[in-house]
């Protein structure tokens, strides 16, 4: 154990027995058990397959974000205030440690606060959808630079804000990605306006099973608004 990198803190409990143990490097307890060290298994906490709750909340609030329930786990959405904005928003700690930052004040491009568009695209030879997402001014020149690039506008969905559009976008991609296994469709090359990660094969997905998703959220969104 000790040439693996563990303190044991109790004595052998048999091989296939979580032991308690300390990390010679880390300092922090783990109950390994002998047969998984032997074959190479190391300290859950070096290895990043565990977080220190304490650890991802001071990420959180180094990124300006102050948790307000607790460690969900890495991938899941965190619902934290924003100390710039002091909205509430929901970002993974995932995301965080990667350089996200609260999306109101640090947007892609994107006036949340203003009204917003939700666009959905097909393009006839490379047979895949894209959705995407737009608000204020640029509303409609967005729109416009796929169309010359090849893609044909299959309908357009007028929301309240910016936000709502990203809102109803994340919900799509996560339903085509997650739900329906559909991988990006497009190679970065062949979108020179931008936008590939936002696009699935019609393999995978369908265009009317697509309209009526959004149909559905943009309705879900207006209920919650009566609310
Ligand atoms: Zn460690
Ligand atoms: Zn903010």
């Amino acid at each position: 154990m000790q040439d693996a990198g563990f303190v044991p803190l109790c004595d052998y409990p048999g091989s296939d027995t979580p032991w308690l143990c300390s990390c010679a490097a880390c300092g922090k307890q783990s109950r390994p058990r002998y047969w998984l060290v032997k074959n190479g298994s190391r300290c859950v906490w070096c290895a990043q397959l565990r977080i220190d709750p304490d650890e991802a909340q001071d990420v959180m609030r180094s990124a300006g974000l102050e948790p307000l329930v607790p460690f969900p786990g890495g991938k899941k959405r965190w619902k934290c205030r924003c100390l710039t904005c002091e909205r509430v928003v929901t970002p993974t700690y995932a995301n965080v440690s990667k350089g996200r930052r609260c999306r109101f004040c640090s947007p892609r491009g994107l006036d949340l606060t203003a009204p917003g568009l939700v666009y959905l695209l097909s393009h006839p030879t490379q047979f895949a959808l894209k959705v995407g997402v737009t608000s204020g001014a640029a509303k409609a020149d967005r729109v416009e630079q796929h169309t010359r690039n090849g893609w044909t506008l299959v309908r357009l969905w007028n929301v309240p804000t910016g936000d709502d559009a990203e809102t109803i976008e994340e919900a799509v991609l996560r339903w085509w990605r997650l739900s329906l296994g559909a991988p990006p469709a497009i190679h970065r090359e062949h979108m020179p306006q931008g936008g590939c990660s936002e696009t699935a094969s019609l393999l995978w997905v369908d265009l009317d099973d697509t309209v009526a998703r959004i149909d559905m959220l943009v309705e879900q969104l207006s209920q919650t608004d009566v609310e």
